[in-house]
């Protein structure tokens, strides 16, 4: 087989070389032939092989862990994987309807979720869950072509996807996976968000790498150009080893800055923090020298937990950030779940999720999870600095609404006599248009606010962020874009209340010097990008920002100004990669 060259979308940097393993998702398809009456014994006795099967792995797995709230999510797949009702009906589809086995689980399976997730005691509906992961395993076990468990990959492999979930990327060991290719996906979808958290060098949207790639096959991946080669002759192996030295020298020159402070040349001070999915990205951001979380993605602890998350569960989470944090700043957005993060079980599935039921959709109508994030998130801020902050607000009444809940959980927390900081700030994303436009009121409303380009760019343009085939048309540059975060911007500092920005645009080291000469004072990123942003904002002086920013705003394509941006950028800074979006 022939090398292959294949240019998909930068989401992560890093350069890596490695074995292939290829991961796709079509691998449970299940026949739904019957079998020949004479065949039924045959297939039971299949059936009880992959129940006993699966019965074992569940209890080594059950064994092998110490978490907690997954020993119990097991448990209960045991005792459900031994419930003689369960397992004889499957037996009768057998030798009753002359099922094949695996078509007799689904059918099943499939017809006691439903009458599961019409029911209206939540403990049945997160029964159906449990069910459909049981029916998962019992199938792979049943058809023998088991699709390769994410987190059972136990030796280092450059990971071949056709598409990856982000409640998949939560289940893989950073550990072994030293390179993530990937068919589909967008530079800002939540895979990619992760790969950078993880510092896994990434590529997205390479259009049938899964169907290139066998596994073994070596592989070099270019997280920085957007690039992967399968198979590479020699010569290209040693271009790509003179290019990754090249760049692991510059990723330490800039570990020189860190600690610097970041402030321009004619004394103009920013604010750099970090964004996190997760406990442990707290001590990388220090390293690279946050000053703060300008955002905590709190929602990735319910997709690890399959949405049933305790209060008191939340609140160690929180609690652990601001501690890890030491006095400075968090940022904890509440759940933005929907949209690319459905969380099982919480009856979120919709025909056009982007535009459905999410983020604080999803709270003001589900007040009972959202009371209990605001009851731990306020019980955890006597544990360091809190800021709280609400995702995808859309206009003033949503906004209302949600300030007289956080009331509401303050009233009822004093009336206990619980202890929680009286001066948390609150704050916004403006990451939907409409909330842009009326900055002005939502300012006097909040104490701060933080624009979510990922977002804000998606509904501006009308453009899925996580979609592949319209990327070219996700413009972070597009003059409509930019003249929204102008009037957040402006609308802000009227309000005297301070500017952030923690969409991925921030991190995009091509906006660093347009965003501050737009009057951003503070970045939040993840931590990957965070020196490279730093050394920028320290070497351009604000007063030659605001003129660039001033030219920019005056361009009316976005092609006139990537190309006025990405020349000024380039005269002044020698490493940019040259495909970053822009
Ligand atoms: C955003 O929309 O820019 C943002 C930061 O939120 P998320 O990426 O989680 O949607
Ligand atoms: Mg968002």
């Amino acid at each position: 087989m022939h090398m292959r060259i294949l240019n998909g979308i930068a989401a992560s940097g890093g350069i890596s070389c490695g074995k292939a393993l290829v991961f796709t998702h079509n691998s449970l398809e299940v026949s739904r032939e019957k079998i020949e009456p004479e065949k039924v014994k045959e297939e039971l006795e299949k059936f009880d092989i992959a129940v006993e099967k699966s019965m074992k792995e569940t209890q080594a797995l059950f064994d092998s862990i110490d978490d907690d709230t997954r020993k119990e999510i097991l448990e209960t797949h045991i005792i459900m994987l031994q419930d003689p009702e369960y397992l004889s009906e499957i037996k009768d589809s057998i030798s009753i309807h002359y099922q094949n086995a695996a078509w007799a689980v689904e059918s099943v399976t499939a017809s006691l979720i439903a009458t599961l997730e019409s029911s209206d005691i939540e403990m049945l509906r997160d029964r159906a869950i449990d069910l459909s992961d049981i029916s998962r395993l019992l199938i792979e076990n049943l058809s023998f072509k088991r699709s390769k468990k994410l987190s059972q990959i136990k030796k280092e492999v450059i990971l071949v996807a056709d598409s990856l979930l982000p409640s998949e990327m939560l289940t893989i060991n950073k550990k072994w996976i030293k390179a993530i290719a990937v068919d589909t996906g967008g530079r800002t979808s939540h895979v990619a968000i992760f790969a950078r958290s993880f510092g896994i060098p990434t590529v997205l949207g390479l259009y049938g790498a899964s169907l290139k790639a066998r596994d073994g096959d070596e592989v070099i991946l270019d997280g920085n150009e957007g690039q992967i080669v399968i198979r590479p002759e020699w010569y290209v192996k040693k271009k790509f080893e003179i290019t990754k030295a090249n760049w692991e020298a510059y990723q330490k020159e800039l570990l020189t800055v860190a600690k610097l402070p970041v402030i321009s040349p004619d004394k103009k001070d920013y604010v750099l923090k970090a964004n996190i999915e997760t406990a442990d990205e707290v001590a990388p951001s220090l390293e690279k020298g946050a000053s703060g979380i300008g955002l905590f993605r709190s929602e990735f602890l319910f997709l690890q937990k399959n949405g049933s998350l305790k209060e008191d569960v939340q609140f160690e989470a929180y609690k652990e950030v601001l501690e890890k944090m030491n006095g400075n700043p968090v940022t904890i957005r509440t759940i933005d779940i929907g949209g690319d993060k459905a969380v099982a079980g919480l009856g979120i599935d919709e025909e056009n999720p982007i535009l459905g039921w999410r983020a604080i959709r999803f709270c003001l109508e589900r007040k009972d999870i959202f009371r209990i994030q605001l009851r731990a998130l306020l019980r955890s801020s006597i544990y360091g600095k809190l800021h709280i902050m609400f995702p995808m607000i859309s206009g003033l009444d949503e906004l209302e609404q949600t300030l007289l809940v956080y009331k509401q959980v303050q009233e009822e927390l004093r009336a206990n006599k619980i202890p929680f900081d009286e001066d948390v700030k609150i704050g916004t994303m403006i990451e939907v248009p409409s909330a842009a436009l009326i900055s002005d009121e939502l300012a006097k409303r909040v104490d701060f606010f933080s624009i979510g380009t990922n977002d804000l760019i998606q509904y501006t343009i009308a453009v899925d962020r996580g979609n592949e085939k319209i990327a070219h048309l996700y413009q972070p540059f597009h003059p409509g874009v930019l003249r929204l975060i102008k009037i957040v911007i402006d609308n802000a500092h009227k309000e005297n209340i301070p500017i952030g920005m923690c969409g991925e645009m921030a991190s995009n080291p091509y906006a660093t010097v347009l965003l501050a000469g737009l009057g951003l004072d503070e970045f939040s990123m993840s931590p990957s990008s965070l020196l490279e942003v730093r050394k920028i904002l320290r070497t351009v002086k604000y007063s030659e920002a605001k003129q660039m920013s001033e030219k920019v705003l005056k361009m009316n394509s976005s092609k006139e100004i990537v190309s006025y941006v990405k020349q000024w950028m380039s005269n002044r800074f020698e490493h940019l990669p040259s495909s970053h979006t822009l």
